[in-house]
């Protein structure tokens, strides 16, 4: 992803979006793992609160999310706005 470096981070559409109805309130597995602040705990539950601070092309928190409640853009939508990379 080394061509995006010329994008405006605000540009790229990527970062996780939690589905509420799946996500186990209390698990905070994801907010644990990503140094990144892009989640945070915020009234008893774990939310995107710096969507942009993810880094683009990097989906492992919701590899460890148990519940599947986190979702990514797809990686060839990603490529298909930014057909440099
Ligand atoms: S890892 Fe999954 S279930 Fe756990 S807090 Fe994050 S989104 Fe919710
Ligand atoms: S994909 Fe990587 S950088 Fe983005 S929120 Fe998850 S762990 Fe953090």
């Amino acid at each position: 992803m080394a061509s995006l470096d010329q994008v405006p981070r605000e540009a790229i559409d990527w970062g996780p979006t939690i589905e509420e109805a799946a996500c186990r309130d209390g698990c905070r597995t994801c907010l644990d793992f990503c140094q990144n602040g892009v989640y945070a705990w915020v009234d008893g539950k774990t939310c995107v609160v710096q969507r942009t601070a993810c880094i683009v092309g990097c989906s492992h928190c919701a590899s460890l999310c148990k519940s599947g409640a986190i979702a990514f853009p797809s990686l060839e939508d990603l490529r298909k706005a930014h057909p440099r990379t």
